[in-house]
């Protein structure tokens, strides 16, 4: 084994990132060392990359960059016992303390003090990465290395689906950005009886119709409420999978939704938010719900079953990109841009 890697680091508050060689990681007693195969990215890597005001406030560089992954285990530490060398894996990327009472009674994903990896610990934009084994996931070995990494914002978009009913239920998702778009064949294959997608981006509401869209709607070009109620008698949709984080879009997807409908909030806005919570939210008895991450592992487990029933190939459209590590400013750019669907890097690849 080399005793250096190639890694795409964040060496100084600011803009932008270095591709540099550096020691491959120490392993503690329980961490697993894992070669990393393909590492994709998401909007938390491009805002460290940009450097926007919530990275300026949160990271401390010197930093590896990445957090989703799949890699094969290469080594472990001398008491772990949650994977073998050989394995196929990846990492929940939230590491919890395993102290606080949320954690005492097993809602690791609303840790008090969790811990995101590539963005609090060293990350996967490298050739590898040390994970504590409380965090690995082992993969089926027959699942390609990018759909195996995706499987991290995939855990997003199914927490957020299956945090209620969908079976014969009528879909919303707001925002078809990779999570959103990933939500779609999830709400299908949980039986949903009609999902409609809406974006201002068309480039990602086509991604959204392979991906099984029954009904595109750009708010740019028509009232969403307006459609929205046509398709459903007058009444508004059953849920709502907020996965913009837009204001106008929350706005418009509570008065989208029928009375006594599930909203469910991914989507983080970039600030604090008005909406008319007594006419739209109280008086019409919605049921708002904030999502955080993915449940541990119960998230993990649905992706699993859904991968083995067809969603892994029914999600390869999404995959728009795959680059090597010396790309990652391609795969930025591609992710300022939005003409993209999810972009990967492979350490494997030549640049
Ligand atoms: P993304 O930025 O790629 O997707 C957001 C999409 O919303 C884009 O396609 C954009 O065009 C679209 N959009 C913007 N304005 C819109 C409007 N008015 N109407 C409809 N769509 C509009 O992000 P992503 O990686 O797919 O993540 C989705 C959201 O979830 C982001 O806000 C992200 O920060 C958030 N997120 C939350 C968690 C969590 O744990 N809660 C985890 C991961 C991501
Ligand atoms: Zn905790």
């Amino acid at each position: 084994m080399p005793e250096t890697m190639r890694a795409i680091r964040k060496l100084a508050p600011g803009p932008g990132a270095q591709l540099q060689q550096i020691p491959i990681p120490a392993v503690g007693p329980r961490d697993v060392l894992v070669q990393v195969m393909a590492t994709s990215v998401c909007g938390t890597d491009y805002h460290i990359y940009a450097w926007d005001p919530w990275a300026a406030g949160r990271v401390k560089p010197p930093l590896t960059v990445g957090h989703e992954m799949a890699g094969e285990v290469v080594a472990v530490g001398a008491d772990v016992t949650a994977c073998k060398v050989g394995d196929y894996v990846s990492a929940e990327t939230h590491i919890v303390c395993n102290n606080c009472p949320r954690c005492h009674v097993g809602e690791y994903h609303l840790c008090e003090r969790t811990r995101i990896l590539g963005v609090d610990t060293n990350g996967c934009f490298a050739e590898y990465v040390a994970v504590p084994e409380q965090n690995i996931w082992i993969n089926d070995k027959d699942i390609p290395w990018d759909l195996q990494s995706i499987q991290e914002p995939l855990g997003n978009a199914v927490h957020t689906a299956m945090a209620g009913e969908l079976t014969a239920k009528s879909v919303l998702v707001t925002g078809c950005g990779p999570i959103g778009i990933m939500s779609v064949p999830v709400a299908k294959m949980a039986g949903a009886e009609v999902v409609m997608a809406m974006d201002v981006n068309e480039y990602r509401l086509g991604l959204a119709r392979e991906l099984g869209a029954d009904l595109l709607i750009n708010p740019t070009k028509e009232d969403p409420v307006e459609v929205v109620r046509k398709q459903t008698r007058g009444y508004g949709v059953d849920v709502v999978l907020e996965m913009s984080g837009n204001a106008g879009a929350i706005r418009q997807s509570l008065k989208a939704a029928r009375n006594g409908a599930r909203v469910s909030l991914l989507g983080l806005p970039s600030k604090p938010l008005e909406i008319d919570l007594a006419a739209d939210v109280i008086m019409r008895g919605l049921v708002l719900q904030g999502i955080t991450g993915r449940k541990m592992w119960q998230t993990w487990y649905q992706v699993r079953s859904l991968y083995r029933a067809g969603l892994a190939e029914r999600l390869k459209p999404l995959i728009t990109h795959r680059l090597p590590l010396e790309q990652v400013g391609t795969a930025m750019e591609l992710m300022a841009s939005a003409e993209c669907g999810k972009a990967v890097l492979m350490p494997g690849l030549k640049a």
